[in-house]
């Protein structure tokens, strides 16, 4: 399989972060083709044309969800780049934007066009601290060379852009909650409708995009929607970016053609090269934190028997019973002497820290499920605790606000569908749990104090 480049051709090049070194190497010929040669409709049709999907998670068709877009007369749109990239195990927005900010403004200025915003905003997540001054470095280059500001290009179009920081909530990623929060307010999300396509930021129409999902809408315009469309297989079109973290030997950010198998994924040198000190490979979650985890013999392969590959379709196949999730591209390779109770209870406590509290379900659920989880890993759990489990996080699904209680269930239910002979284990070794941590005694004995 070969590998692709879209959105890293040139992250390599020494001083790509400048204006003057991405312009020598053919940036912002996307804003100049768009600017001079299509109407935002058009461009509109080329992303719709690309079968791009939204790289935050949700994997929406992004050229629809512009389509959403509601257009009174005299009422402001907005863009809103959604760069709260706290999703456990995915950190390749932050590559994106540390290393090649003007691919993402690039972006950002053509997306604008089409969607006739004149002010645009980077929501970045509050951890990301360093990367604002780098953003707002590229912002003023990009105004100084006339791409924003006033008049750019001298087609009568006008563009702002500002980089919000947020405070570091993990639900400010949602888009509602990032909007609330951008508005100067909590961060809770929104009871939908209305969507924000019709009443978004200051009430008018807003959309939202990962900054993944922006930065891709510059190789779109630059080769055109069907080229763009021809990459990849299925509706899983173009590049994506993938960050690989946990037991592998060459974690990183990989830009993959999503024609790629997780076999290969995982164990070529190009990507993560397999396993460190030859262990067995036990399990992986392929899309961020919040899909669900899947066992090696259900990751390789899918419960046909087919080759499992880095796709939508691909790794979904076999829904939540014998399949997973692309979601945002974080994947977490978990070796055989990976405890899969102490994962999924770190999960559940991270989960339960971010809920906003609005809903019952996910306030009182996420801390319960913790709650348990955290005296099972301890030894002091019984059997009845599984299925308690089972049952609290079935509560949780489908019955909240927005996709936080979601993205807190799935992994629970996941590490009980598929290792559910670790859940008893614990439950029947209880003296073995603190003692056979695999090598993490001092980390069980804070548990024991939580
Ligand atoms: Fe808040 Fe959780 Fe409800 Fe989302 S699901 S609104 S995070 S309480």
């Amino acid at each position: 399989m070969a590998s692709i480049k879209l959105l890293l051709a040139n992250d390599k090049v020494e001083g790509i972060r400048y204006y003057e070194t991405y312009r020598k190497h053919g940036g912002y010929t996307a804003v100049e083709k768009a600017l001079n040669t299509l109407s935002p409709d058009e461009v509109t049709e080329e992303v719709k044309k690309s079968g791009l999907r939204g790289r935050g998670g949700a994997g929406f068709p992004t050229g629809m969800k512009w389509s959403f877009l509601a257009k009174p007369e005299g009422i402001s749109r907005y863009l809103v780049c959604n760069a709260d990239e706290s999703e456990p195990g995915t950190f390749k927005d932050r590559y994106l934007m540390e290393f090649i900010p003007h691919l993402l403004i690039e972006g950002m200025i053509v997306s604008s066009y089409a969607l006739g915003a004149n002010t645009s905003y980077i929501y970045i997540r509050g951890e990301y601290a360093w990367i604002v001054d780098i953003l707002e470095q590229a912002i003023a280059e990009a105004k100084q060379n006339g791409f924003l500001g006033k008049n750019i290009l001298g087609k009568g179009y006008d563009l702002e852009m500002y980089v919000q920081r947020g405070a570091g909530a993990y639900i400010c990623g949602e888009e509602t909650a990032l909007i609330e929060s951008l508005e100067g307010k909590r961060g809770n999300p929104r009871i939908k409708p209305p969507f924000p396509a019709v009443k978004g930021l200051w009430g008018c129409p807003t959309v939202v995009n990962n900054v993944e999902t922006l930065a891709a809408v510059v190789p779109i315009i630059n080769m055109s929607g069907d080229e763009y469309a021809k990459i990849g297989i299925g509706r899983s079109t173009g590049s994506k970016l993938i960050s690989a973290c946990g037991n592998n030997n060459k974690p990183g950010i990989y830009e993959i053609d999503m024609t790629c198998s997780v076999e290969e994924f995982i164990y070529s040198d190009e990507y993560c090269g397999g396993i460190p000190n030859g262990k067995k490979l036990k399990a992986c979650i392929p899309g961020g934190s919040s899909v669900p985890i899947l066992p090696a013999n259900l990751l390789l392969k899918t419960a046909k028997g087919e080759t499992r590959y880095m796709n939508y379709e691909s790794l979904s196949d076999g829904g939540f019973e014998s399949g997973s999730m692309m979601g945002s591209g974080g994947f977490i390779v978990l070796d055989e002497d990976q405890c899969i109770v102490r994962h999924t209870m770190t999960l559940a406590r991270f989960y339960n820290h971010e809920s906003c509290g609005q809903c019952s379900p996910c306030r009182e659920g996420t801390g319960w499920m913790y709650k348990i989880l955290k005296n099972i890993e301890n030894g002091h759990g019984k059997m009845s605790d599984i299925d308690l489990l089972w049952d609290i996080q079935r509560k949780i699904e489908g019955n909240t606000i927005c996709p936080l209680g979601d993205a807190a269930a799935w992994p629970v239910a996941a590490a009980i569908r598929h290792f559910r002979d670790e859940f008893e284990w614990h439950v029947t070794n209880p003296e073995e749990c603190l003692t056979r941590n695999f090598g993490l005694a001092h980390y069980a004995n804070e548990l024991t104090t939580v």
